[in-house]
């Protein structure tokens, strides 16, 4: 991989590929199964299969407004078959479709006994009850048969299915009022710094609002967790300690933001330490997010994300998403992939594998990223353009544009 073995990662910066794995193997599926009504079920993730406990369509049924007829009655020209009757959605014709008859039928009604063709109304000649077809019909055509969409007893979700919303129609379709989902992993969230303030507070001096948490509860949410908002910690190192211990008590993972860098205030680390985690991952071959601290005490796991907001979101999206996903038994945790062509220069920065927020697009029938304009690590105003990361290897000092790169793409 490392052509070049002086582009190969200092020995304390860890290869994004090995945190992954450190990150993903502390990280135990939450066990608790919790049966919830469908309909609150968006986002979450199912613990068990599911099997459809009814056939759909339940009968054949017209795919058409039209004629439910008999296609050996009408298929010589012209030939007229007696309208008899109607069949509309949720109400049958009783009776049966005999030689020479035909019913009014209508989309989604049952097709009665003895029809085995729709005749659509704009290819019907209408002679008062007297019904032909102005084009030879195909038997069964326009009719749904019983069971084409699926079977009772066959597994229509698996386990590890995230429940969107087509995953929630074919649950209904299947006749499930209740859903069987792993419980929701409990994130809660701690900004680390001394300069942070809340929203509805009035900066002072030297203080900026705190943004972080806001994008990690978004984040978190969207990937089936849920948030509890632990606060902003100032950077001293007791009151850390006691805020990760007080956080711990409530959530099966903590993230903080901030405060994992070198510098004298950047006390995550040590709270760590002196809490006996269990440091699994610090400073990865990455930017932004080199600083990304990832620990595990016992069965839950703390992530010590960057300070910066674009690095915040990019550590998220590679490390704790999956985490949270896996938690969750879902049988997808890791975001698409894709190569496509850069349309402008991209640098790298080697030693470490760059993620450079970028634009997704179909052109002239080519999946092109373009990198957007931004200004590094804290550019949030850029990043929330950004769909896409595009991935420079560690080894590549720039991508030339027309370049076929790889590319992570972002949940929307
Ligand atoms: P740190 O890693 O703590 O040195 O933080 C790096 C940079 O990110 C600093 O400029 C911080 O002010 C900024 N930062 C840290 N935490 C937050 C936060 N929660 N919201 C917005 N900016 C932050
Ligand atoms: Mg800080």
């Amino acid at each position: 991989m490392y052509e070049d073995q002086r582009l190969m990662p200092p020995k304390n910066l860890l290869p994004v590929a090995d945190a992954l794995k450190r990150v993903l193997d502390a990280a135990s599926p939450i066990a608790d199964v919790e049966t919830i009504a469908l309909r609150e079920a968006f986002g979450r993730t199912l613990a068990r299969d599911l099997l459809a406990t009814r056939t759909q369509p339940p009968f054949d049924v017209s795919a058409m407004d039209g004629y439910g007829v008999r296609h050996a009655d009408i298929s010589t020209p012209g030939a007229r078959v007696k309208l008899v009757g109607e069949a509309a959605a949720g109400r049958s014709f009783p009776g049966e479709v005999k030689a020479g008859e035909c019913v009014r039928i209508f989309t989604g009604a049952p097709v009665p006994q003895g029809a085995d063709a729709i005749l659509i109304q704009e290819d019907a000649i209408v002679e008062g009850a007297m019904i032909g077809a102005r084009e030879p019909i195909r038997k069964g055509q326009h009719i749904r048969v019983a069971g084409v969409d699926f079977r009772a007893d066959e597994v229509g979700l698996k386990a590890g299915a995230r429940l969107g919303p087509a995953e929630l129609a074919l649950a209904a379709a299947m006749n499930h009022a209740t859903v069987p989902v792993t419980r929701r992993p409990r994130v809660a969230l701690l900004s680390t710094g001394s300069e942070l303030v809340e929203v509805h507070e009035r900066p002072q001096g030297a203080q900026i609002r705190n943004s972080n948490t806001y994008s990690l509860a978004g984040y978190a949410t969207k990937a089936g967790a849920e948030v509890v908002q632990a606060g902003i910690v100032v950077d001293d190192f007791e009151v850390t300690r006691q805020a990760i211990a007080d956080a711990l008590t409530q959530a099966d993972v903590v993230m903080l933001s901030g405060g994992v860098s070198m510098g004298d205030y950047d006390l995550v680390k040590p709270a760590l330490q002196a809490l006996g985690a269990e440091i699994l991952v610090e400073k990865v071959a990455m930017h932004p997010g080199k600083p990304t601290v990832f620990a595990r005490l016992g069965e839950q796991v703390i992530f010590g994300l960057p300070g910066n907001p674009v690095s915040v979101a990019v550590s998220f999206h590679l490390f704790a998403r999956p985490v949270l996903l896996k938690m969750q038994g879902a049988s997808e945790i890791h975001l698409p992939r894709k190569r496509a062509y850069v349309t402008r220069q991209v640098k790298g920065a080697p030693p470490r594998r760059s993620h450079q927020p970028a634009r997704l697009q179909l052109r002239d029938g080519r999946a092109k990223a373009e990198p957007l304009k931004w200004g590094g690590s804290s550019d949030l105003v850029a990043f929330m353009q950004a769909d896409a990361l595009i991935v420079v290897p560690e080894d590549c000092a720039s991508l030339n544009a027309g370049e076929l790169a790889e590319v992570i793409q972002l949940p929307s």
